[in-house]
């Protein structure tokens, strides 16, 4: 019975090791393969960072803009307000719009009201001190962060990863959907709790979770599809439980 349970534990111990290499080996994969030809302007927020001539508010609106949008319609949205107060985004100057300006001019991101209202949020809450973006203790950040109305975590996890280049992984549905595909997390699982298993299954490094970060959503765009995933184009469909439970249906695409 104690060699049962030992052999038992043993092969538990080897499935997890084997399902970490492989997660690992597959996202080292798409790194390799989407990280060097990024196109910039398929992440407004990233270029902006890359930029380095937009204050860190502007930033943060920025990624509030692409909230539940498409990086099109966040970005049009974003030059809109370039053109009104600059390409700096100066809190100042974002100070003086009014609610309804503000609304106008995000208009094409859509949910403007709301997202009017949430960056009226961040400019109360860091509008008076926006040194604290870049000084803080980014856990102590996170935490503030959250307490604004409309910044949920992926936003501030974003921000944190972006602009402070904390070890972190920000999760928005791509990366969610392609995780439950390699069999790492299940669907509505709760962010935080999928969030740390993969932490654990990374290295901490902050530069290889940006990367990781976006091309995994690259590979959700043009690949992992939510519908009809092109599986048998992928090239990490060798490292895949999805593609090896749904190949025999699978269309030859
Ligand atoms: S094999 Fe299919 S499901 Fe798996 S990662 Fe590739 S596209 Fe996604």
């Amino acid at each position: 019975m104690v060699a049962l349970l030992k052999d038992s534990a043993s092969h538990n111990n080897e499935s997890t090791a084997t399902k970490k290499e492989k997660f690992l080996r597959a996202v080292k994969t798409l790194v390799k393969i989407y990280y060097p030809n990024i196109r910039l302007d398929d992440f407004p927020s990233y270029k902006l960072v890359r930029d380095r001539v937009v204050h860190p508010i502007g930033i943060l609106v920025s990624i509030v803009l692409s909230q539940n949008t498409s990086d099109k319609n966040a970005g049009i949205a974003l030059q809109r307000l370039k053109e009104r107060i600059g390409n700096y985004l100066d809190p100042n100057k974002l100070k003086e719009l009014s609610a309804e300006e503000l609304e106008e001019i995000i208009k094409p991101s859509g949910m403007q009201r709301q997202k009017s209202r949430t960056i009226i949020n961040i400019l109360r809450e860091f509008g008076g001190d926006p040194d604290a973006l870049m000084v803080e203790d980014p856990v102590r950040l996170r935490e503030r962060l959250l307490r604004i109305e409309g910044v949920g975590p992926k936003t501030a996890d974003v921000f944190l990863l972006f602009v402070r280049g904390y070890p972190t992984f920000p999760m928005d549905t791509h990366i969610r959907r392609f995780l439950e595909r390699m069999g790492i997390g299940r669907r509505n699982e709760p962010y935080e709790k999928l969030q740390e298993r993969v932490l654990q299954l990374l290295p901490r490094d902050p530069k290889f979770l940006l990367a990781a970060h976006l091309a995994i959503i690259i590979h959700g765009r043009e690949i992992c599809k939510a519908r009809n995933p092109l599986c048998r184009k992928c090239v990490i469909n060798s490292f895949c439980p999805y593609h090896k439970r749904n190949k025999a249906q699978e269309p030859k695409r």
